[in-house]
């Protein structure tokens, strides 16, 4: 059985990757806009890549025995001015998330709780992935520094990514 302190902690966290979800899909939705379908392909990616998150720690609460309790989900913020912009959100937005991550694994070891300490260690290696993906892409469009060839030249390598569900 799981504390209901850190039922509480997951749930919140659960809030949290929908809210990414839905943060994601509002840059998504400014990039069809802009018809830069490619960076908008990449962050339906990150779209589907969050509600996996989300739906790996629901059924972890469920599995030890305790009950998911969802909450409203923060609007995300809409109005954005160009891709260099949302990337340095999304890669801003990763670090916060790895910081509550962070302490939910706190709050397992405050609880001696070691499988969730176990669960929690697929999170922490994630976050780096998410943290260097981001921040990999943002260095190129620093390089790219406005210019619109370079731009297109992104948008064309991001159409490529693909949602691969990693094994449970
Ligand atoms: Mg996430």
């Amino acid at each position: 059985m799981i504390s209901q302190k850190l039922i509480d902690a997951f749930n919140e966290q659960i809030n949290k990757e929908f809210y990414s979800e839905y943060f994601y899909l509002a840059m998504a939705a400014w990039f069809d806009s802009e018809n830069l379908q490619g960076c908008s392909n990449f962050f339906k990616i990150q779209v589907q890549e969050e509600r996996f998150h989300a739906m790996k720690m629901y059924d972890y609460v469920n599995e030890r025995g305790g009950k998911v309790i969802l909450e409203a989900i923060e609007k995300p913020e809409v109005d954005f001015k160009s891709a260099l912009e949302i990337f340095e959100k999304a890669y801003d937005h990763e670090r916060l998330v790895t910081s509550l991550v962070n302490n939910l694994m706190d709050v397992a070891i405050e609880e001696k709780d070691h499988a969730t300490k176990s669960f929690l260690n697929w999170f922490i290696d994630e976050q780096v992935e998410e943290e260097a993906s981001m921040d990999a892409i943002l260095n190129k469009l620093k390089l790219i520094n406005g210019d619109g060839m370079g731009l297109l030249m992104l948008d064309k390598e991001l159409s490529l990514r693909t949602f691969t569900p990693p094994a449970k």
